[in-house]
């Protein structure tokens, strides 16, 4: 493609992604394709001579978008949003068009530079303890494998990374029993072993019990087992459940223990003044982590973390060899050094575009939007006799169910799925479930960038429309 083909289908594909994001809620939410389908539809080898624009669009529209989930769509309901907006994808297209490789300061001191700016704006805007200092890493996954890695090797003083485990190490990870299966992942991978997860207890909010957590603490101490991390949740996946941070920062300071704290989805909501309070106390926890490509407006992947002493993390990663070295390493931040992989994309960028493009303020209104659609979709529920709501409704995500006293927990499992199964059969809207106390619960999750009272009206007529076919079939 030459570069006067490049403009020219740049214009076009500009034009047809705002006909796109005009028109996203027109699209069925989910594809009605069968496994293999699109695989099907694409030739066996790569083609040997290079084809024309035209056609690589052509089937882009006939085999590619059929078979997408239209994430945008502000009837995507399901698990948690992964929003994207337009100033976000602008700065997307900046970044692929510098193509910069973002690893050190010195492969590039804007993105550097930028990315330490715009993290010490969140941690500013988010409350957090401005002594701590924030990187970006690709995903919540990632980091909070960081922060274990670092801890562990805070712990060892360096030992592990040096001459692997001795086999005396008996490290124990205290979480609750709802966190998300990136931290049983991490603890895996990180040699410490699920087996040392320790999932402790949690009240009917579904709550770690912090003197639940002490006692377990005490517990692993008494056996001889050492007990390196707590990983407590703002925002479970099930339900977004909060662990009382402040207390269980007193306990982990108590026994010195890492205290990790998985924002993933719901520290976002600490650009509001008002949920600020759900972090009180955090001061001398260790690590925070947070998903700006969920609910902030920025495209995936961009996730933040902030740590009290990032020189943990930085000694656990550095290796600097001879062809990376420069003379002001001792002066920058080499982002390379704060995670896993060496080449680094330039998300600092589109950070930088949704907070200017929106400002602090014009993020608070969307989420303050997002809630109050969230609490009138709460009362419909409410005031339904037939249903009930099984968790707190923290943020905005309602876990809800069809109820009768008449039938087993069995049962009420069967109907509510099919319940949900025939709701997401329309590709009308979307919705996850999940269960709590083994009770099958569908997730209603209002968070979309461009959702609107609209949508969920829809959703509510739809969703009793199909409440009705499945109870009376
Ligand atoms: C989504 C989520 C994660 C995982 O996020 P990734 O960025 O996809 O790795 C971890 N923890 C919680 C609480 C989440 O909601």
């Amino acid at each position: 493609m030459d570069k006067n083909e490049f403009r020219k289908r740049g214009h076009e594909l500009v034009d047809w992604m705002a006909d796109y994001l005009e028109s996203k809620e027109s699209y069925p939410v989910t594809p009605d394709v069968e496994p293999g389908d699109i695989y099907a539809k694409l030739p066996d080898n790569a083609p040997e001579e290079g084809e024309e624009f035209d056609r690589i669009f052509a089937d882009f529209q006939r085999i590619i978008m059929p078979g997408m989930t239209h994430w945008q769509n502000p009837a995507f309901f399901g698990y948690f949003p992964a929003n994207n907006s337009e100033p976000s994808i602008l700065a997307e297209m900046l970044m692929s068009t510098l193509g910069a490789q973002c690893m050190s300061w010195i492969t590039s001191p804007a993105a550097a530079e930028l990315e330490e700016k715009v993290c010490d704006w969140l941690r500013e805007a988010k409350g957090i303890n401005s002594n701590w200092k924030g990187c970006i890493h690709d995903t919540a996954s990632t980091a909070t494998l960081s922060a274990i890695l670092a801890a562990r090797e805070k712990h060892s003083g360096f030992q592990i990374n040096k001459s692997g485990f001795t086999g005396k190490e008996k490290f124990r990870v205290y979480s609750s029993s709802h966190v998300h299966s990136s931290i049983d992942k991490a603890v895996k991978i990180s040699g410490i072993g699920e087996e040392n997860l320790v999932r402790v207890d949690v009240d009917e909010n579904f709550s770690m019990i912090p003197e639940a957590l002490e006692r377990a603490i005490r517990h692993d101490l008494a056996q001889g087992l050492t007990p390196l991390m707590v990983i407590s949740a703002l925002g479970t996946t099930s339900s977004t459940a909060v662990d009382p941070i402040g207390e269980i920062t007193r306990v982990c300071r108590d026994y010195q223990v890492w205290h990790h704290i998985d924002a993933a989805f719901a520290g976002t909501a600490l650009l509001l003044p008002e949920y600020q309070t759900l972090i009180h106390g955090h001061d001398e926890a260790d690590s925070y982590v947070f998903n700006p490509h969920k609910w902030m407006m920025t495209n995936f992947d961009c996730t933040v973390m902030f740590l009290k002493e990032p020189e943990y993390l930085v000694k656990t990663f550095s290796l600097t060899p001879e062809y990376l070295k420069t003379d002001l390493d001792e002066k920058v931040n080499n982002y390379r050094d704060w995670g896993i992989p060496l080449g680094r994309r330039f998300r600092a960028l589109k950070l930088w575009f949704v907070l200017r493009s929106y400002g602090l303020e014009g993020l608070r209104k969307k989420l303050r939007h997002h809630l109050h659609l969230t609490k009138k979709a709460e009362s419909w529920i409410r005031a339904d006799s037939r249903l009930e709501i099984l968790a707190p409704v923290n943020f905005n995500t309602i876990c809800f169910r069809y109820v009768h006293h008449d039938l087993s927990t069995e049962k009420l499992n069967e109907i509510n799925e099919s319940w949900m199964s025939t709701a997401n059969a329309t590709h009308k809207l979307f919705f996850s479930h999940t269960k709590l106390n083994d009770k099958y619960v569908i997730r209603w999750v209002i968070g979309q960038t461009d959702v609107e009272e609209k949508h969920i009206e829809a959703a509510w007529v739809l969703l009793k429309e199909q409440l009705h076919k499945t109870i009376n079939s």
